[in-house]
């Protein structure tokens, strides 16, 4: 049986976003992260994915190693509500410093859901691709999953250029529990 997926953006779609975040000390959650993520995962039985553009990198101002910290404390943090990601993939190149090449993991291109989609069994059909930019929106898209702009980080911003395009998500949340309510509903028969 092929597995469900709920990817997600991370930067200011699960915790705060300061911009190149490196030190796990500046990570903060929102408050509706853990619960949310839980709920998905434990009760509703969806893998969660992070994928995560990180130029700060290319740009030299974070590291990798900086990267996975975040990403371990991330994990941590979520302990406490008996949750864990499954698996984060980021992008750490950028057009202005690296080559096209290189580039093609950068969302809005699909290619890391495609990579997690194959690592884990993932049906894109019943997945969905949750974030707070255009390029989530764009990403999710690109790769055929139902979208849904969380108008937490830049969402409201978002949310205008997205409306300028007439390019719609498939829904629209204030935060991750309007995302866990509209999944829960539209998952329905599905399952
Ligand atoms: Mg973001």
């Amino acid at each position: 049986m092929p597995n469900s997926a709920v990817f997600l953006d991370r930067d200011g779609t699960l915790n705060e976003d300061p911009g190149y975040l490196g030190d796990p000390d500046d990570l903060k959650l929102y408050p509706a992260t853990g619960k949310a993520l839980a709920y998905l995962k434990n009760i509703l039985g969806f893998k969660l994915i992070v994928i995560s553009n990180q130029s700060g990198i290319a740009r030299g101002i974070i590291t990798d190693e900086m990267v996975n910290a975040v990403n371990l404390h991330l994990n941590k943090l979520l302990e406490i509500d008996n949750v864990k990601i499954d698996a984060f993939y980021y992008c750490p190149f950028h057009p202005d410093f690296s080559s096209e090449e290189d580039c093609t993991c950068r969302k809005p291109s699909p290619e890391l859901v495609f990579k997690a989609a194959s690592d884990f069994n993932i049906d894109l059909n019943s997945s969905y691709f949750v974030g707070d930019a255009v390029s989530d929106i764009e990403c999710g898209k690109n790769a055929g999953l139902k979208t849904i702009l969380v108008k937490t980080g830049y969402g409201e911003d978002s949310f205008s250029i997205l409306k300028k395009q007439n390019n719609f998500p498939t829904f629209v949340a204030q935060n991750l529990i309007e995302v866990l309510d509209f999944i829960k509903k539209d998952c329905i028969g599905e399952k």
